[in-house]
Parts: structure tokens; C-alpha cells; sequence
């Protein structure tokens, strides 16, 4: 049996004031949480959204988990930077209407957004350093 000496930390412990550990941190269980300022921004989002809940299907992970997802080796979800949106309210990224909707409320909050199937990927883009950028 391997021994963690790590603390226990708490799944539903709030990084902003509407977001959760357990929402925002990479699903490996490895405790990585997206930058504060990507975290915020979220924040920012539902506040512009009326207060609705928004529904992250991805928000940081690790380089491991990204590998074993099959995400980009550059994916920004790997520094922080980036969470995939599935939902705002009643709204689903599944749906046109609701992924055109989920799209321009984090386009006006000034993320990057990208039509990522199921989910809306959304990106803290213009603030990445020269060497970490996409394209
Ligand atoms: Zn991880
Ligand atoms: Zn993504």
C-alpha cells in the first residue's frame, strides 16, 4: 500500500467565490488548480452570465492526464490557462444554440473560445508568453 503524506484537501473547498476544488483542479486527483487569474476570470463569466451556473467538463491538467486524455502536447488546460465549458444554466454546449450562447458570453468576458465538439474550450490566450503560444 503506498502512504500519502499529503493533507487531505477538500473537493468542495471554494477557490472563488462560485467555483469548487473539485470543478477547477485536474481530474488525476494530482491537486493542480487553474492560475488565479484563470480562475477569476471564470468568476467574471458567471457573474456576466446572471449569476447561472456554469457546468466545466475540463479545467487544469497536468501533463500526465493530458497525455493519457489525448489533449494537445501545447494544451493550455497543462499551465493553467484553460477550462472546457459543457454548460451555463439551462443551457448545454451539446446543443447549437447552447454552445453559440456559451461562446459569446466568454468571448465579451475577453476569453479565447474554441468549438471543441461536446464543449466550448476556453482560453486566457492573449496573456500566454510569446514561447508558450499556439500559434
Ligand atoms: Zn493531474
Ligand atoms: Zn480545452
Amino acid at each position: 500500500m503506498i502512504m500519502s503524506l499529503a493533507l487531505p484537501l477538500d473537493p468542495n473547498e471554494k477557490i472563488t467565490p462560485h467555483f469548487t476544488r473539485q470543478e477547477l483542479e485536474c481530474k488525476c486527483g494530482c491537486g493542480l488548480l487553474p492560475s488565479l487569474f484563470t480562475a477569476k476570470k471564470l468568476e467574471r463569466a458567471r457573474l456576466e452570465g446572471g449569476g447561472l451556473p456554469i457546468t466545466l467538463s475540463s479545467g487544469a491538467r497536468c501533463r500526465l492526464h493530458n497525455m493519457a486524455e489525448g489533449g494537445s502536447p501545447v494544451s493550455l488546460h497543462m499551465y493553467g490557462l484553460a477550462a472546457d465549458v459543457i454548460g451555463w444554466g439551462d443551457l448545454k454546449a451539446s446543443t447549437r444554440a447552447g454552445k453559440e450562447a456559451i461562446m459569446n458570453l466568454f468571448n465579451k468576458i475577453g476569453f479565447h473560445v474554441l468549438d471543441s465538439g461536446g464543449c466550448v474550450h476556453v482560453d486566457c490566450r492573449p496573456w500566454i508568453p510569446e514561447v508558450l503560444k499556439v500559434r
